[in-house]
């Protein structure tokens, strides 16, 4: 972590050179039309910068510079040990502007200079070198055959492939689909979100400046109704990637029915349940990591543990512990103050898409007993405090839509299959945790559990390993772990006659 204070990091940033282009075939470019958007700080209103607006032309000519990428090898072709040379030159070069890039992503979303520095590019470095090693690790198969023939299956890579992020780890999620892209040897046109603009050209720049050849991966940003939109109808794109909300997920396979039928991954969100049965025997160190699950990056998690599934004999005692404790770790704050924990919520619509959220939560019936309000820490800035309601039920949308802020409620059980329909009883799937000091009960409720991701005793830990992806309404892919890597091949089957 850097050792700046809040002064060196308010100086760089007054310093800071904030590259406006798309960047196609290794170099930053205009939009064909001229046109721009505005970023805007959400810690204090201000305009940062205003960053070109791609639209159809432009996912067009990033495409097709793509294609030509694809087409001659000059990525695919290489040797699977000079991609791996590449791609952890490229983790090099990020961990070594890693004060720039984290400035940049903490002034364009909001996010705390010590998460991004503590959490998001650690993150980013580990899933490049995973993927980087992975490269020489893919096998296919010699199947056994009658003696006349000979069967081998191949993994090749896919060709051209889209990847749409969100804005909540603008960096991370993009590194989560471009790192595996690129390791199976396809190139990648990647439409970050318009909310977080900045660092994906700086990333993509940093690949050429690693090796990587130009035109591999291009970055067009732009609105998602039309960069987006654009991408997702391409004919020329195999595949695309995506995170973010659940209409949109669905809007991309129409768009996929529409064109080329191209694959699809997404992942869509959640609404994840935390259990706490009544046995736990430190349920302060249980509250505390539970208020992690939540609150980190203000609530700008999908995986977020937004839904507290509180057994009745401890829950007062719950609530109060997770209400003093949630004081002592958060305060809403300058995203460039290293002492900042909480920063403000990327946009003002976001603010208001909480706020909202809150006020339907008031008016069905659940009761708010901390937070609910604007963030004074930050007078012209997006900030919401962390909130808790309890008395959740079922048919209250606080207990099954997903906020995407600080914002968690909690819900009253006796007997733990009484838990675990509450936990179920959504339309989301992407992760769950319970915690529990009964092995066997550990066990009896994570099988049940409908969720891609399921903590025991814990919330949000995991390294490259761990496949993350939803079940139900939360996606249909898994990021990290060589199944996301192989994910983006294809299987050749070669069936040689011998005789
Ligand atoms: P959120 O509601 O959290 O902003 P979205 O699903 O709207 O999440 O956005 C996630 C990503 O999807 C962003 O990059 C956005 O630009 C993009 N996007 C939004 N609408 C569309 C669309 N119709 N087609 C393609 N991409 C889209």
């Amino acid at each position: 972590m850097s050792e700046l204070n809040y002064q060196q990091w308010q100086q760089a940033a007054s310093q800071l050179k904030i590259e406006t282009g798309l960047f196609i075939d290794g170099q930053f470019v205009p939009a064909l039309s001229g046109q721009t958007f505005d970023s805007i700080n959400p810690a204090n209103g201000q305009l940062l910068a205003q960053m070109a607006k791609g639209n159809q032309d432009d996912i067009n000519r990033a495409v097709a510079n793509s294609v030509q990428a694809w087409k001659d090898q000059r990525w695919s072709g290489l040797a699977p040990t000079q991609r791996m040379e590449v791609l952890l030159k490229f983790a090099d070069l990020l961990e070594a502007n890693q004060n720039e890039l984290a400035l940049l992503e903490s002034l364009d979303m909001g996010k705390p200079i010590r998460d991004v520095l503590g959490i998001d590019i650690p993150e980013v470095l580990k899933t490049i070198r995973y993927f980087a090693q992975c490269i020489d690790k893919i096998e296919g198969a010699v199947t056994h055959t009658a003696p006349q023939a000979q069967h081998l299956i191949m993994h090749e890579p896919l060709g051209v492939i889209g990847a749409i992020t969100p804005w909540n780890y603008p960096m991370l999620m993009s590194i989560w689909k471009v790192a595996p892209i690129l390791a199976a040897g396809n190139c990648v046109v990647l439409k970050p979100a318009e909310q977080s603009p900045f660092t994906a050209g700086k990333m993509a720049q940093l690949f050429v400046q690693a090796g990587g050849p130009a035109g591999v991966f291009n970055v067009v940003n732009g609105l998602g109704i039309e960069a987006g939109k654009a991408l997702a109808l391409h004919n020329d794109i195999i595949k695309l990637s995506f995170t973010g909300s659940t209409p949109v997920g669905k809007q991309l396979l129409v768009y996929a029915g529409e064109s080329n039928m191209k694959r699809i991954a997404l992942e869509t969100g959640g609404k994840s349940p935390q259990i706490f049965l009544p046995d736990l025997y430190n349920l302060e160190a249980a509250v505390d990591r539970a208020i992690g699950g939540i609150y980190d990056n203000a609530g700008q998690v999908c995986n977020a543990g937004s839904r507290l599934l509180v057994h009745s004999s401890i829950h007062d005692d719950f609530i109060d512990l997770f209400m003093k404790r949630t004081a002592n770790f958060y305060s809403v704050g300058d995203p460039l103050d290293p002492a900042t924990s909480m920063g403000p919520l990327v946009t003002a619509r976001q603010q208001s898409n909480v706020m909202g959220h809150i006020q339907r939560a008031v008016q069905e019936g659940a009761s708010l007993v901390m937070g609910g309000d604007i963030a004074s820490a930050l007078p012209n800035g997006c900030g919401v405090n962390p909130t808790l309601f309890v008395g959740g039920l079922p048919s209250m949308k606080i207990v099954q839509e997903e906020v995407f802020g600080p914002v968690t409620v909690v819900q009253k059980f006796d007997t733990e299959q009484q838990a675990i329909e509450l936990a179920n009883d959504c339309q989301f799937g992407l992760a769950a945790s319970v915690w529990t000091s009964d092995l066997r009960a550990a066990n009896r409720v994570t099988r049940q559990l409908e969720a891609g991701v399921v903590w025991v005793n814990c919330f949000g830990d995991g390294d490259m390993t761990q496949p993350f992806g939803g079940y139900k309404l939360s996606g249909n892919s898994r990021d990290k772990h060589m199944m996301s890597l192989l994910s983006y091949t294809q299987a050749k089957s070669v069936w040689t006659a011998l005789v």
